[in-house]
């Protein structure tokens, strides 16, 4: 079934790895995007069955409640939104408190995603983010508290400055709050991420790449303990919680995005919208093409996505179906070139699955070369 997607590109501060399609609050301009946003999807939708919608950011959390309420009303005027539907909001724990939480409760959102990062002050201040450990644990509390039993937290590892130990203690902290989800993430820095700068000012470094494997996995380990299970390579959760919106982009789903530099994917076409947000409030207001960006994938792309995003999963690929969907005997293709991860233990076939193990994991990149 198809999920839906909402940018919403504004930040409270610009955070210094930040690599995403955002930029700093503007009152003015977010009254103008939201009325855009209700225009858009408005008019997108011809009644289609949808059960996620996902709302991404940026800090949708700078958005009131009745905003909110407005974008998914456009929703559900336009689409078939399963009553079940999962609805998430992405939020940062210095923009909420309990009446926002409430609001958005009642707004319908369902999930909450707390951008949270790091549960150590030096390691939160390094990477420029607004919160603290305590308001990130608050701000869980709060979510609670308004009746939201699905929420997630990300955590950044390899972080500057940051060892095995630090990391321990983020996890266990994360633990202790008792998320429903989980998503690692590692830092990635980008050619021209002010955090480079200040690294190179403040002398601070990341831990060597062996160290960054091992806290990945320490993690994992920690977590396998607490209850939760690992479902993607960057994912956990207590059974019944992982993401199903995000789950549509590791299994070959299809999504509509909506919002400044949102993509899409259906029917075989991937198109992303313009990515600046004035300009995607003039277009939509102008009543102009919104899509800068418009591809029509061949058989072979549709393959190699499904390849690479399912390899993804714990679950990993059912190459049968897939090699059904696409018209390939995925084995006879790519078995040769894969024979050798199989023998050094990092990838299992598992009747007609192909799995990476978890140390797999580590090297899922060289894996996937595969399949390019
Ligand atoms: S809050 Fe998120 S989207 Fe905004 S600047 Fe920081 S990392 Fe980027």
């Amino acid at each position: 079934m198809l999920g839906l997607y909402v940018h919403v590109p504004f930040c409270s501060s610009i955070c210094n790895y930040c690599n995403f399609n955002r930029g700093l609050f503007d009152g003015a301009l977010k009254d103008r995007y939201v009325a855009a946003l209700e225009t858009e999807i408005r008019g997108a939708g011809r009644g289609e069955p949808v059960d996620t919608i996902f709302f991404g950011g940026g800090t949708p959390s700078l958005l009131d409640p009745s905003e909110v309420a407005r974008v998914l009303a456009a929703c559900r005027g336009s689409f078939a939104v399963r009553p079940t539907a999962e609805i998430t909001l992405e939020t940062n724990p210095e923009t909420s408190n309990v009446q926002k939480m409430e609001g958005f409760r009642a707004a319908g959102v369902n999930r909450i995603s707390f951008g949270v990062q790091s549960f150590r002050e030096p390691e939160l201040r390094r990477l420029g983010r607004l919160h603290s450990a305590d308001r990130a644990r608050q701000a869980f509390r709060e979510a609670r508290s308004a009746g939201f039993d699905n929420i997630s937290l990300d955590l950044m590892m390899w972080l500057p400055e940051q060892s095995r130990d630090d990391w321990d203690e983020s996890v266990r902290a994360a633990i202790d709050v008792g998320p429903d989800h989980l998503s690692l993430y590692l830092l990635e820095l980008y050619p021209n991420a002010p955090l480079k700068e200040d690294m190179a000012r403040a002398g601070w470094s990341q831990a060597p790449d062996e160290d960054a494997a091992d806290m990945y996995l320490r993690a994992l380990a920690a977590l396998d303990a607490a209850g939760y299970g690992q479902y993607e390579i960057s994912n956990v959760c207590r059974p019944g919680r992982e993401s199903r919106h995000n789950v549509k982009y590791w299994t070959d789903g299809e999504w509509l995005g909506f919002g400044c530099g949102a993509h899409s994917t259906r029917d075989g076409r991937r198109w992303k919208n313009v990515s600046a947000t004035g300009e995607y409030v003039a277009r939509v207001m102008a009543d102009e093409s919104l899509a800068d960006d418009v591809r029509v994938l061949t058989n072979e792309e549709r393959l190699e996505d499904a390849l690479f995003t399912g390899l993804r999963l714990t679950s990993g690929l059912d190459i049968e179906e897939i090699g059904r969907r696409y018209g390939v005997d995925v084995w006879a293709r790519y078995g040769a070139a894969l024979q050798p991860f199989v023998a050094a233990g990092v990838v299992r076939r598992d009747g007609p699955r192909l799995v990476l193990t978890r140390e797999g994991m580590l090297v899922a990149n060289e894996v996937m070369q595969v399949f390019v």
